[in-house]
């Protein structure tokens, strides 16, 4: 659970949360992307004059395509979590303060404090901008799909009219600019 009562919270002071959640998958710029690891989560909870410090880390793994071949890849993640909660009446709930990354205002009537939009947040950072199978993935045929990395020596036989390859055209371009 990722859900800390807030009147456990004030009483205790420090909680920490030590918690392996079964999570199918992540959404993440309109992809869906199945855990292949359960998500441990490791977070120290502090409270402190009213305001809440969130602070620990993330691990697990997903499966991602490579974005060359589109074959799966296992990426671990190892995401951290940084937050800061400060009570605000006017909010109701949680909301994020602009243009201070990590800073939350809560509603200090709130029973509750879901922390689960912190870890979902610490992985989805963990996520490199281009996923690669292997660095020098060869990628798939440009004409036909195939697989290069598994196919090396292809061919395309379905390369014959060459002039309606966006390719071709934009190689006949540069050619004849170089040219003048
Ligand atoms: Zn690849
Ligand atoms: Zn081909």
């Amino acid at each position: 659970m990722l859900k800390i009562k807030f009147e456990t919270l004030k009483h205790e002071q420090k909680i920490k949360i030590d918690e392996t959640l079964n999570w199918k998958e992540i959404e993440f710029e309109g992809g869906v992307y199945p855990y292949f690891a359960p998500v441990k989560v490791d977070l120290n909870v502090e409270f402190s004059l009213g305001k809440v410090y969130v602070q620990g880390s993330v691990k697990t793994q997903i499966i991602h395509p490579c974005d060359r071949c589109l074959e799966p890849v296992k990426l671990d993640i190892n995401g951290d979590v940084e937050a800061v909660y400060v009570p605000n009446e006017k909010v109701k709930e949680v909301e994020e303060v602009i243009d201070e990354i990590g800073t939350f205002y809560y509603d200090p009537y709130m029973e509750f404090l879901d922390l689960t939009d912190r870890v979902v947040e610490a992985i989805i950072l963990e996520i490199p901008m281009k996923v690669l199978c292997k660095p020098d993935c060869k990628g798939l045929c440009p004409h036909c799909g195939i697989n290069l990395n598994e196919h090396p020596d292809h061919v395309c036989d379905q390369d014959n009219d060459k002039t309606e390859s966006p390719f071709y055209i934009l190689k006949k371009i540069s050619f004849e600019s170089k040219g003048e």
